[in-house]
């Protein structure tokens, strides 16, 4: 029987414990989760909860103490360095609290790096920087460094960059964390317009009550434990 919708992320038994100072952190504890593509999936907690710990885990950035992730099909446990750098540059777009983007380049040349380091000549770069300015509507901004930008610009040219490399999947580490509300709203808008037009799945690491309320899932994280899994109630 088809339709049946494989998980995009599987993440099993997951631990993550630091040593620190002679303490143990349990950061991560026995967290089982499973994302599912087409949709935005929210991981929400307070600061401390263990959340960007979970969003690195899943990006194959940091080793589980404990556990198992599976990214679109890859067994990141089984995968040595360079083969995880493959599936982050190939499949995945990132998007972060504070940008990320680099001081002295143009927002055009921000949005060409991933494409560089992936080798795509310069007409194919040229075009997809084109296009992915166009969709967060920062065309007229193309030259104009992260300074003379506002923050909401800024994270609207790190949501091009992420969109140009036509990634499977985007992880965002709150996203909204330094906007205001409104300017929030808009950076939410467009990643819902990235899974609802380009099907693109989205998970974002949050604290904002506004993610909660635009995600179609949301799991709640509490000193590293999933508290619950809520589904947003379909309207009509
Ligand atoms: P959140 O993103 O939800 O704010 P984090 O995942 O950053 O939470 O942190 C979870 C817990 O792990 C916190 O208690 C934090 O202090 C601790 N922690 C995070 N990173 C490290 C690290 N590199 N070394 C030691 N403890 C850490
Ligand atoms: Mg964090």
């Amino acid at each position: 029987m088809s339709g049946v919708t494989e998980p995009i992320i599987h993440v099993e038994n997951l631990h993550r414990i630091y040593h620190l100072g002679g303490e143990d952190i349990h950061a991560v504890n026995a967290v089982t989760l499973d994302v599912f593509p087409g949709q935005m999936t929210a991981i929400v907690g307070r600061s401390g909860s263990g959340k960007t710990t979970l969003l690195n885990l899943i990006a194959g950035l940091d080793d589980p103490t404990e556990g198992e992730v599976w990214v679109d099909g890859a067994h990141l446990g089984e995968m040595d360095q360079e083969a995880r750098l493959a599936l982050r540059r190939e499949r995945i777009g990132f998007v972060f609290q504070t940008f990320g983007l680099l001081p002295l380049l143009t927002a055009e040349e921000n949005v060409g790096v991933p494409l560089r380091m992936r080798g795509l000549p310069r007409p194919e770069r040229q075009q997809r920087i084109a296009e992915a300015l166009a969709w967060v509507g920062l065309s007229e901004r193309a030259r104009h460094r992260p300074y003379e930008l506002s923050g909401g610009e800024q994270q609207r040219v790190a949501l091009a960059r992420a969109l140009a490399t036509h990634p499977k999947l985007i992880l965002a580490d709150e996203p909204t964390g330094q906007l205001d509300s409104q300017t929030g709203r808009r950076i939410l808008d467009l990643l819902r317009r990235f899974v609802d037009e380009q099907h693109i799945t989205v998970v974002i690491v949050s604290h904002d009550p506004q993610v909660m309320e635009e995600a179609d899932v949301v799991h709640e994280l509490r000193d590293g434990r999933l508290l619950e899994t809520r589904l947003k109630e379909l309207a009509g």
